[in-house]
């Protein structure tokens, strides 16, 4: 097989400001060992998120320019929401700032206290929002999505079993919705299959919930489906969404992922009725309903944006180039989550630096060394994001301690990414002069963004 090359060429460029190690120590000093706190321009390649730092496309700047401002029935919203209809098949298409807009809308009204919400995993944002909201959100996991090292195809998938019994448990009248999450972000980026959104389809029927889609990254999810699901190879991925969304009953999407854009998203629903107190909701929060909490222009970008990912050569590249650096590790050696996910490398930090207890954050450990040896962003998803504290003090840990590297859509190229590669090879060779960090400062919620930390020696 040959070379699968980007299937873009490089039209305008940005610049990598290049440092030294030695600046690199003073920087991560200066920053309390958080790599949040580091300024964007000290970093050589920025792996901290795929969230709206795609690189758009020459259309989508030309659509930025044709973007239309009016406050009402602007050709922007129009263009936006067919094209969100085309590929959703949903009735009623509300944009939004972000993501999380999305959520906020649709649990203020669903949420509340007594009420359960379904998930494979919920992303952080959509967890925040229901718990918010006074209601819980309750993980199903299949059991093979709980296990890092061994490889199966569809590790993104919902417990079927488990939904069931939660459903006799908690009572369907208390579970507003089902929310799939497509591919599932906080359990490595891996997808989910349509036999498994197909099962628990019938199950919501079943019991009159509606089922939800978090679509952020459905086209990657899509193209794992034609890769890897029987009966999907000679599908196109539009076709394979088209039938995805038709199991669903609404979703939400930041449009900061699968659809290239710097900022946006949606909330799309079948219902009429939801649908109008969403709108209700969207006016007061985040705009009239033909614009929601973005610009026309922003709305060009992301009908563009969606019409563009579900190119096949463009998916074929961005499954093929995580899967690269991925293999490059599993071959040095280093401990990885697999199979790949879609947007994303997971290293396995307690493996990786098996010398620094769980209490001294090894995953943040790595994330700094990675900075100073190399100039790459990482982020921790281990105890300093989801740790919590014991009544008696003491750390309670999170499940896995790893590092996310999450690869930017269309924006690095393969040299970018063999470099990555050489970086943490060179680290996991000299490892065992990593310490681990203690925590000086943190806030009470989402500490991981602001806290402050220091080596220990
Ligand atoms: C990013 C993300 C969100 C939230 O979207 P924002 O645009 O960041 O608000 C929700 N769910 C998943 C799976 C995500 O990856």
């Amino acid at each position: 097989m040959k070379t699968i090359i980007e299937p873009f060429r490089i039209k305008s460029v940005e610049p990598i400001y290049f440092n030294s190690k030695e600046e690199r120590i003073e920087f991560l000093k200066e920053a309390f060992y958080n790599p949040f706190l580091i300024r964007s321009k000290n970093v050589l390649i920025d792996l901290l998120t795929d969230s709206g730092t795609s690189a758009m496309s020459s259309e989508q700047w030309a659509g930025i320019m044709r973007g239309d401002e009016s406050y009402a029935g602007s050709p922007s919203f129009f263009h936006f929401e067919e094209t969100v209809r085309q590929i959703t098949g949903m009735k009623f298409i509300i944009p939004t700032h972000q993501g999380r807009a999305s959520e906020k809308i649709l649990f203020s009204i669903l949420g509340g206290k007594g009420k359960y919400f379904i998930s494979n995993t919920l992303f952080d944002t959509t967890r925040a929002n229901i718990e918010y909201s006074g209601a819980e959100g309750i993980d199903l996991l299949c059991a093979e999505g709980k296990k890092p090292t061994i490889p199966a195809p569809f590790k993104g998938n919902m417990d079927t079993e488990a939904l069931k019994n939660i459903i006799k448990e908690k009572g369907a009248a208390n579970i507003p919705l089902c929310l799939i999450t497509v591919t599932n972000n906080s359990g490595g980026g891996q997808p989910v299959s349509m036999q498994n959104i197909k099962d628990v389809k019938k199950i919501c029927v079943e019991n009159n919930i509606p089922l939800f889609i978090d679509a952020c990254r459905f086209a990657e999810n899509c193209y794992f489906i034609k890769l890897r699901e029987k009966g999907y190879a000679d599908k196109s991925v539009f076709e394979i969404a088209k039938e995805l969304f038709s199991y669903a009953d609404g979703c939400t999407m930041s449009a900061k992922k699968d659809a290239f854009a710097n900022i946006g998203g949606f909330l799309a629903v079948q219902n009429e009725e939801l649908a109008q107190l969403c709108r209700n909701l969207l006016i007061i929060t985040e705009g009239f309903p033909t614009y929601g909490g973005l610009a026309g222009r922003d709305l060009e970008a992301i009908a563009i944006g969606l019409k563009e990912v579900v190119d096949e050569h463009y998916l074929q590249y961005r499954i093929r180039s995580i899967e690269y650096l991925s293999n490059k590790l599993i071959d040095a050696g280093i401990p990885v989550i697999q199979p790949a996910g879609g947007h994303a490398v997971y290293i396995d930090a307690k493996q990786f630096l098996a010398h620094i207890p769980v209490t001294q954050y090894p995953g943040q450990a790595l994330v700094c060394a990675l900075y100073e040896e190399g100039g790459v962003r990482g982020v921790e998803i281990g105890s300093l994001m989801f740790g919590k504290y014991a009544e008696a003090g003491g750390l309670i840990p999170a499940q896995m301690e790893l590092v996310r590297l999450a690869i930017p859509r269309r924006t690095y190229t393969q040299s970018h990414i063999d470099y990555v590669a050489e970086i943490i090879i060179e680290v996991f060779e000299n490892r065992k002069s990593i310490v681990g960090l203690a925590i000086t400062e943190e806030a009470p919620m989402l500490r991981h963004f602001t806290a402050k930390l220091k080596p220990i020696n």
